[in-house]
């Protein structure tokens, strides 16, 4: 069967068309080399499981328009909600993030990609993947590609990174999740929502994102609950029950919170985004700055691949820059996440009476930043009212 085969040799091949993959192949292809990117679906950008709120300081950062097609709404802010329902608001005078429909976001960064000239094939699944000394096979159903470096990008699945025995990302802290788009509703098109507390959403939050007046794009992830019927109890509290419109599909996914894995890199291998947890520990948000590693490995492969030189030690340049930028946000995020998942809710609401008490929410919408977090978190995290909410073997847990 194997003799039959047809196959192609590329310099740089990689796993899965989304947004961190469609980025690596961009730049790659940018630097003149050789590109082919295998996708299983038919379709890129389909199923799509993201809620699509993506910061306009990262788009920029990636130099992704935030006015393109898929552009459905612009947020200025968000207020946030404790179990008994305390509320604060961090905003800042301008939109900071915009709603994307991810389905066009993702056709719209392959049409970049493709115009760089790397090729997307779909409806091709990798099988297996074999690490030789002077390339990488990958094999699909009905081909076999040789390529000098692989980049893998295939997501939340983990399947390749297993095959080649590098450690994947913590599946005890991948949590499900569950969305959809609600017509029917009214509210302030300008902020989104998030919601705590261990009886709304254990081990997680519900979010709220307006696509307009009318239309929001409501989720929720959690931990050791049902999320479906978590969500039904969550939109009839918070919406009620009456002229309420699910339009389109109801959509789950694989949120992940672990934050990033420790080795990213081997000989003729790369990781680029949720494959290599790249994705915000607080908030499950993985475009932004999945993308911006994502670009340095790309980076990173096509110098190899000029240089000759597909190494381990050569692509731990790649490591290198992604850690250098991003790993202090990476582990403090981590760190505000299990501090959140071990608060009880009146714990929560203790904080969040002293956010308000001490009108913190306006040191957040001066210093916040949505991307990088671990600035702001850390200030908060060390200030003694804070403190004096956490038991004393979280209090151990932070960084002074
Ligand atoms: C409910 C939910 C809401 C979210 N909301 C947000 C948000 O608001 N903002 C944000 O920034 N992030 C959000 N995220 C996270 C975001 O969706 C991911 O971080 C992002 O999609 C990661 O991009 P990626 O390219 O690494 O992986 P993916 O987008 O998962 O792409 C991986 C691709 O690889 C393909 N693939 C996998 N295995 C193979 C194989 N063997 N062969 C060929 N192809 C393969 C898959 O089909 C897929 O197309 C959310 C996630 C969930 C679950």
């Amino acid at each position: 069967m194997c003799g039959t085969m047809k196959t192609e040799e590329t310099d740089i091949l990689v796993i899965g068309a989304g947004p961190a993959g469609l980025i690596a192949a961009r730049r790659a292809a940018e630097r003149e080399a050789d590109v082919v990117v295998l996708e299983e679906h038919e379709e890129v950008g389909q199923p799509c499981h993201c809620a699509g709120l993506l910061s306009l300081k990262g788009l920029e950062r990636l130099g992704i328009p935030a006015d393109g097609p898929y552009v459905q709404n612009k947020v200025k802010g968000a207020h946030f909600f404790s179990p008994s329902g305390l509320s604060f608001t961090i905003e800042k005078n301008e939109p900071v993030a915009c709603v994307v429909d991810r389905g066009l976001f993702d056709k719209f960064l392959a049409k970049k990609t493709t115009e760089a000239g790397a090729r997307i094939i779909l409806n091709k699944e990798v099988k297996s993947i074999e690490r030789g000394e002077r390339e990488v096979t990958i094999q699909t159903e009905k081909e076999r590609f040789n390529a000098k470096i692989v980049i893998d990008a295939e997501g939340v699945s983990s399947r390749i990174i297993k095959a080649l025995g590098l450690k994947p990302i913590d599946r005890d802290l991948v949590l499900p999740g569950l969305q959809y788009d609600l017509g029917n509703v009214s509210i302030d098109p300008r902020y989104v929502e998030v919601h705590t507390g261990r009886k709304i959403v254990p081990g997680f939050f519900a979010w709220v994102i307006p696509l307009s007046e009318n239309i929001v794009r409501v989720g929720l992830g959690c931990k050791g609950a049902n999320p479906k019927e978590l969500l039904e109890e969550f939109v009839r509290r918070r919406f009620g029950d009456e002229n309420i419109l699910v339009r389109g599909d109801v959509r789950s996914g694989l949120i992940i919170t672990s934050g990033s894995i420790n080795r990213t890199f081997d000989d003729r291998f790369l990781v680029v985004g949720d494959a290599a947890g790249q994705v915000k520990p607080t908030t499950g948000g993985g475009v932004i700055l999945g993308g911006i590693c994502a670009s340095l490995a790309g980076e990173t492969a096509a110098e190899a691949v000029a240089c000759e030189d597909c190494s381990a030690l050569f692509l731990s340049l790649y490591e290198n820059l992604w850690k250098d930028e991003l790993s202090k946000d990476f582990r403090t995020m981590l760190l505000a996440r299990r501090v959140m998942n071990r608060l009880s809710d009146r714990a929560l609401d203790k904080l969040f009476n002293i956010v308000i008490k001490e009108n913190l929410q306006e040191f957040f919408s001066a210093e916040g930043d949505m991307d990088f977090q671990s600035n702001v978190l850390l200030r908060l995290l060390r200030k003694k009212e804070i403190l004096g909410v956490l038991p004393s073997f979280l209090r151990a847990l932070i960084p002074f």
